[in-house]
């Protein structure tokens, strides 16, 4: 009878741990699905393979920054002078930005540039501060400063300047943020054509372009630029986003107008597809008569001078130069040097740096890796609100790749 018993005991113990695996089996792929996107079909890029969430072009729930940051493969040479090659930290800057540059520098240095001790070059288009220069120069260990040719900065001979007049009332009725500022448009020509031309950087190969008032989250131990040319990269950036269509009505029209007269120039393994995409965001490409706006965001960039040095691209900037939009319109400078790239470059040589934690406000670059050291949420794209739809990164890691 006890026997019995008990065995009913054991029955109903068995029966119930039965019951509570089989319920949190349940209960476990119920959360797991529930985490899973909503997928679409899987999209091979170049590289690695992508898949875009059905809704919308956000990396919302799919983001390749919320997995465990590696950091790039292959030979990687770390902190040292010795192996350094031919490059430069970039800024333009103006004197009255001094505290933000200071603070940008303070985190490049601290998390990356104290190893390495690239020079930084800063650049203006007049004659720096003897403040700017004591304070700056305390920051790293080689600093120089420059002032821009005239003839590089100054609004060319053949814009009219009545037709800049009209227009800038066109672009302010279209909300374009600094339609009437001059010295805007001024700096995104010479960012797009004139920069690489400084006498200062004639012989330097490669820059690491970085603004006042950015954050560097995030520890880097190896020798980016080193990175970039021992693997035949030409372009690194971080963040991807949608253009203003209303600053740029007429750069793509212009852009066929050169690769008609040019078709030689664009590169066999280009990112047309990329460019012209109309699949995501429709409204963006009608706008802007066909290009889909989505740019490397060139507040960033770590780059090949020799890339923009070269003829298709600098063939590229006299035709836009020549057009006029930089005056008429605002083409921005980060617009202008996607499509050079995406037309002229291969595109495998173009680099996402994930593993750089980056911040320009209103958007972030920041891995999930303990060498940020919670300096900065992963996966985290804005502070701002309403901002998620800017994001066209999955454009190009669909499109192109991831690395
Ligand atoms: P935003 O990031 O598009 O809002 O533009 P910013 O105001 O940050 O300008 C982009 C970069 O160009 C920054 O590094 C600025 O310091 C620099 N910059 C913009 N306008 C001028 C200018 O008139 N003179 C100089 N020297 N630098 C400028
Ligand atoms: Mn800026």
């Amino acid at each position: 009878m006890v026997l019995l018993q008990s065995h009913g005991v054991v029955r109903l113990i068995f029966a119930l741990l039965l019951l509570s695996s089989f319920l949190l089996i349940i209960y476990n792929f119920r959360s797991i699905s529930s985490r899973l996107p909503d997928l679409d079909d899987v999209v091979s890029g170049g590289h690695t393979k992508f898949r875009r969430p059905k809704t919308g072009g956000s990396l919302k729930g799919i983001d390749p920054l919320l997995e465990p940051e590696k950091g790039p493969s292959g030979k990687l040479y770390g902190p040292g002078e010795v192996n350094r090659t031919s490059a430069t930290i970039l800024s333009l800057v103006r004197n009255d930005e001094l505290e933000g540059m200071l603070q940008s520098m303070r985190d490049l240095e601290a998390t990356w540039n104290h190893k390495f001790n690239y020079p930084w070059t800063f650049i203006n288009d007049e004659p720096f501060s003897k403040e700017f220069i004591e304070r700056t120069s305390k920051e790293a260990k080689y600093t120089s400063y420059e002032v821009i040719p005239k003839e590089d900065w100054e609004v060319p001979s053949w814009i009219n300047e009545d037709l800049i007049q009209e227009s800038s009332d066109l672009l302010t009725e279209n909300k374009v943020q600094y339609a009437t500022m001059r010295s805007y448009h001024q700096m995104c020509r010479w960012n797009s054509g004139k920069f690489y031309h400084h006498p200062a950087l004639k012989d330097i190969r490669w820059y690491w372009r970085v603004e006042p008032k950015v954050h560097f989250f995030c520890d880097i131990d190896y020798d980016v630029f080193r990175y970039m040319e021992d693997n035949d990269k030409l372009y690194g950036f971080v963040i991807n986003i949608y253009d203003s269509p209303d600053s740029i009505e007429t750069l793509w029209p212009q852009t066929l107008e050169f690769l008609a007269e040019h078709p030689e120039y664009l590169h066999p393994n280009n990112a047309m597809d990329w460019l012209s995409d109309s699949k995501n965001r429709p409204e963006h490409n009608h706008k802007a008569n066909g290009y889909s706006t989505c740019h490397f965001w060139s507040n960033f960039e770590i780059g090949d001078m020799n890339f923009w040095r070269s003829k298709p691209y600098e063939d590229y900037f006299e035709h836009l130069d020549r057009a006029g939009g930089f005056f008429y319109e605002r083409w921005g400078d980060a617009p202008v040097h996607s499509i050079g790239l995406g037309l002229f470059a291969d595109k495998d040589k173009i680099h996402w740096f994930r593993d750089i934690g980056y911040q320009h406000i209103p958007y972030f670059n920041c891995p999930s890796s303990p060498k940020c050291k919670q300096r900065c949420q992963a996966g985290r794209f804005t502070d701002g609100t309403g901002l998620d739809e800017e994001d066209c990164r999955a454009n190009w890691f669909e499109m192109a790749h991831m690395d």
